[in-house]
């Protein structure tokens, strides 16, 4: 089972690119990213060309600003996950208690646990 590493969109029907996107994220943020670094560029080669400080500081500022929308994808590709199956019978009418030992993890570097359900096998009770 894959899971998109933007939107956390999983199951069996959600595939994902190499980067662990799912196809709506995909094209989404690569449009985004394409037309962010477009504007650096622009930005940059604007900068060079330049006499003006007064444009020059704009155009950092702009650089500055479009880099840091970029960064929380940076961020999104450089977090690890992990898939993990507990594979038990579900008690009814009753808490089910699962123990899930995350290690090694510091707390600084944990980010968030998802936790989904999934049925192949359904009992029906006497
Ligand atoms: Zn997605």
């Amino acid at each position: 089972m894959a899971t998109c590493k933007w939107c956390r969109k999983g199951g069996i029907f959600i595939r994902v690119d190499r980067y662990g996107l799912c196809n709506n994220c995909s094209d989404a943020i690569l449009i985004e990213v394409n037309s962010r670094v477009k504007v650096i560029q622009e930005s940059k080669d604007i900068i060079n060309s330049s006499k003006k400080l007064d444009t020059v500081l704009s155009r950092l500022d702009t650089i500055v600003m479009h880099a840091q929308e970029l960064r929380k994808y940076e961020d999104a590709a450089n977090m690890q996950s992990k898939e993990t199956s507990l594979t038990q019978d579900i008690a009814p009418g009753t808490w089910n208690k699962v123990d899930l030992i995350l290690a090694p993890v510091k707390a600084s570097e944990f980010n968030y646990l998802s936790i989904n359900i999934e049925e192949d096998e359904i009992q029906l009770l006497n």
